[in-house]
Order: C-alpha cells, then structure tokens, then sequence
C-alpha cells in the first residue's frame, strides 16, 4: 500500500489544515478546514480532487470552510455525531469505535472529549498517524471548554499507549508558547529544554514545528507526562492563566 501523502496548510494566525491524499484511489481529504480558499487552491495545484473533509470538532476554526470546499468540490463531510447540531454540513456522523476510509487506508474514530464534549481523533494504525484536532499539542494540550481534566487525562493515557513512532498531526502552531510553559513544569528535564531550544531556532527561521510523535511528547509533554488528572488539571489552569 502506498504512503499517504499529508500537506500542512497554515492558514489563519496559527491553524494548520491537513490535506491528505491517497496516491492509489486518488482519493483526497482534509482535515479541519478553517477556511476554503486556501486548501482549495492547494489542492487544485496538486491536481488532487477533495473527495472528503474530517473534522475533529465543530469550533469554527475547524469548520468554517466545509460549506464552501462542499460547494466546489462536491465532497463528503464527515463530523463527530455528538456535534451533530454544531456541523449542520455534515454528511457523515461517526464515533469511537467507528472506521472512516481513504482509499485503502483505515482509520479508527477515537472518542477524545475535554476541549470539546464531542472531540474525535482518526488514527491510521496502518499509517502510524493519528489526527487530534486540538486534543494533543507539541508540549502541550486543548483547553478544557465542554470537558474536564479527567476526561483529558484519560485521552491522554490513551495516545500515549501509541508506539513512539506515532506522527501526531495537531491543528494549531502552539509549540513555542508550549515548550514555553513546560519548561517552568519540568525544569529538571533536559529532554525538553533541549526541545525548547530546536522550537525557538525553527520558529525563528519561521518553520512549522508539527507533525510532532508520540516519542517526542512522551518525553517533553507535561500533560501527556502527568501522573493523574488532578496534576493535568492543575498545570492546564496555570497554562490558562500565563
Ligand atoms: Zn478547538
Ligand atoms: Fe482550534
């Protein structure tokens, strides 16, 4: 089976939409569209017709171009059933447990609640990626708006059972304010001031820092790291109030 091919289109101040393709079928789909312009235009000069949009939970800077990128292309929307009401584009209601295609390649639906009540990841297990909307940040993790550190913590266990190998494509450029905050966290770890150094470089040179990987979170993410949801409560209010 061929490799994916995945794009990051940065649109917005700090949003990336992924557009992923499939060389076999063809097939082409995005993830999260913040806006349509932008991915269209991508993919018109990839020649790669969007048969699919994914998103990961209804905020508007995950789906305010699906009814545009719909309108052009024709695609499919699929969207998490329990934001039903917030995606009125949606074609395709899915949930933990359910499998989405592209091509030939498969993807697991995970229920990931806490930043929204109705939050999904799609994980390629095949493809070793997984998708996580504004669930999992390089160094960092979604703010709690419909969920609570409990349900956070919980998805946090569960991407961490992923093999270090994992690409993890977020939807926000947030690595830096990120790596930022954890270093006041974990002053003692020298895995993460040394990622904290390569992030300012590269955000200096003005590059993306993501895809990040399940290996590089376990060892410098503080939320992924915490011991209990009381410690990841904790650290997201003071990451709220900094
Ligand atoms: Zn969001
Ligand atoms: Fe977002």
């Amino acid at each position: 089976m061929a490799q994916l091919d995945i794009v990051r289109i940065p649109v917005l101040n700090d949003n990336y939409v992924w557009l992923v393709h499939d060389p076999e079928s063809f097939e082409t789909m995005v993830v999260d569209p913040a806006v349509a312009d932008p991915v269209l235009a991508e993919a018109d000069a990839r020649g790669w017709p969007i048969t699919a949009i994914w998103n990961t939970h209804w905020h508007p800077d995950h789906t305010g171009g699906n009814a545009d990128i719909k309108a052009k292309t024709g695609c499919e929307i699929i969207a998490p059933a329990a934001e039903r009401e917030r995606i009125p584009t949606a074609d395709r209601l899915v949930k933990g447990g359910d499998q989405v295609r592209l091509g030939a390649h498969v993807a697991d639906v995970w229920d990931v609640p806490a930043h929204t009540a109705g939050h999904i990841a799609y994980h390629f297990a095949g493809d070793g990626a997984i998708f996580v909307g504004d669930t999992l940040f390089a160094m960092g993790c979604g703010r709690l708006f419909e969920g609570t550190a409990d349900q956070m913590f919980a998805n946090m266990q569960r991407l961490g059972t992923l093999d270090d190998a994992t690409r993890v494509y977020c939807a926000h450029e947030y690595t830096l304010s990120n790596a930022r905050f954890a270093v006041t966290v974990e002053p003692g770890n020298d895995a993460l001031a040394a990622r904290l150094a390569e992030v300012e470089a590269a955000r200096a040179a003005g590059e993306a820092t993501v895809p990040t990987t399940i290996g590089a979170e376990r060892a410098t993410n503080p939320f992924l790291r915490a011991p209990s949801a009381a410690e990841l409560g904790r650290i997201r209010t003071l990451k709220d109030a900094a």
